[in-house]
């Protein structure tokens, strides 16, 4: 017989209920595109909601090769050890373009895969990587909402999708390679303002020494670049993934920085403030899709193309034209 149809409240109920395979269905509903999903999804979050934030959100960067993985099958296994439930995320920015994702592929953290309390969840592709990073927070809604403890969403470090990490999450951690020389040169300003604890890996045999040479010149670096209230700024580690040396206290770092945002308060305005800038990223991303996919504007999408192309009609006037045809439904 035909698999029925399942509603929300199978899908709630499956959640709450910690029930595995039906979580793995309502992240793939969630991920879901298709029309016939999105209303159900909806309804599941709406319903959900009571029941998030109870996890801390840890977003992780570093670039390809820094120990991403290795870091963070190491962390996990540690917090799984405490008897904390773990979900790992991701975010590619590639994902959208070339369908496939080189993060969160439960290959790369075979054992941490293995375990009952961790689950990995590869980068949906959702097209724009605004469209990711929306998928991505609510699979992180729907998994505080089954009891995970932590979930940690990790990038890889280019630009918009660092941003994007950041904003869905309450502290971020960057993963540096010694070798400070180059290293140093690689890190923007931008990631500085992003980052609340920066560790430096692979500090084990040789490397060990250029590892913490890094970290005090990050040091410096950050004492002579940053406008940073002195408890506003990045807290610096090394650490070996690889031999699980330090690891412990990269998170000591990372929930200490959690513990002192909630004292002062800060950490629930972030999230607030996160929640608002998701409305709007969601409503310009629907925007986007609605403009593109609209059969008024496609009507007329060509024939004013080609007449700005050729220089007979001027970009605004085209502009206008194509709005004009965008007659939005309201429900
Ligand atoms: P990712 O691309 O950032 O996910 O990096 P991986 O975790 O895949 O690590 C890239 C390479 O560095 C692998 O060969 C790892 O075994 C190695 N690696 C990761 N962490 C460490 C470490 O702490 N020490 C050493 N020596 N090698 C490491």
């Amino acid at each position: 017989s035909p698999r029925r149809v399942l509603t929300a409240d199978d899908y709630f109920d499956g959640v709450r209920g910690q029930n595995v395979s039906m979580l793995a269905r309502a992240f793939t509903l969630v991920e879901s595109s298709s029309q016939r999903h999105i209303p159900i999804a909806e309804e599941l979050l709406t319903r959900l909601m009571p029941f998030t934030g109870g996890g801390l959100r840890i977003g992780i960067t570093g670039a390809p090769g820094a120990g991403k993985s290795t870091f963070i099958e190491a962390l996990g296994l540690l917090l799984v050890a405490k008897g904390l439930r773990v979900a790992v995320l991701a975010v590619d920015p590639s994902s959208g373009v070339t369908g496939g994702s080189i993060l969160g592929d439960k290959t790369r953290m075979a054992k941490l895969a293995a375990e009952d309390n961790a689950f990995i969840r590869p980068s949906p592709s959702a097209g724009t990587l605004g469209g990711v990073a929306n998928k991505t927070r609510e699979i992180m809604l729907v998994a505080e909402a089954a009891g995970y403890d932590v979930i940690l969403v990790e990038t890889v470090g280019v630009g918009q999708s660092e941003t994007m990490v950041a904003e869905m999450t309450d502290c971020f951690l960057a993963l540096m390679l010694p070798g400070a020389g180059d290293e140093l040169q690689g890190i923007k300003r931008g990631l500085l303002e992003l980052v609340d604890v920066i560790a430096v890996n692979k500090a084990d045999g040789a490397n060990r020494k250029p590892a913490l040479l890094a970290a005090q010149q990050y040091h410096n670096a950050l004492d002579s670049i940053s406008g940073h209230a002195s408890d506003a700024a990045p807290a610096i580690l090394t650490c070996s993934a690889l031999h699980q040396e330090g690891v412990d206290d990269v998170w000591d770092a990372i929930t200490k920085r959690c513990e002192s945002s909630k004292q002062s308060k800060k950490f629930e305005h972030r999230r607030r403030q996160q929640n608002l800038r998701w409305l709007w990223s969601i409503v310009e991303d629907r925007l986007r899709q609605t403009l593109h996919t609209h059969p008024g504007v496609q009507e007329i999408c060509d024939d004013v193309e080609s007449r700005v192309l050729v220089g007979e009609m001027p970009p605004a006037a085209g502009a206008r034209q194509l709005f004009a045809a965008l007659k939005l439904d309201h429900e």
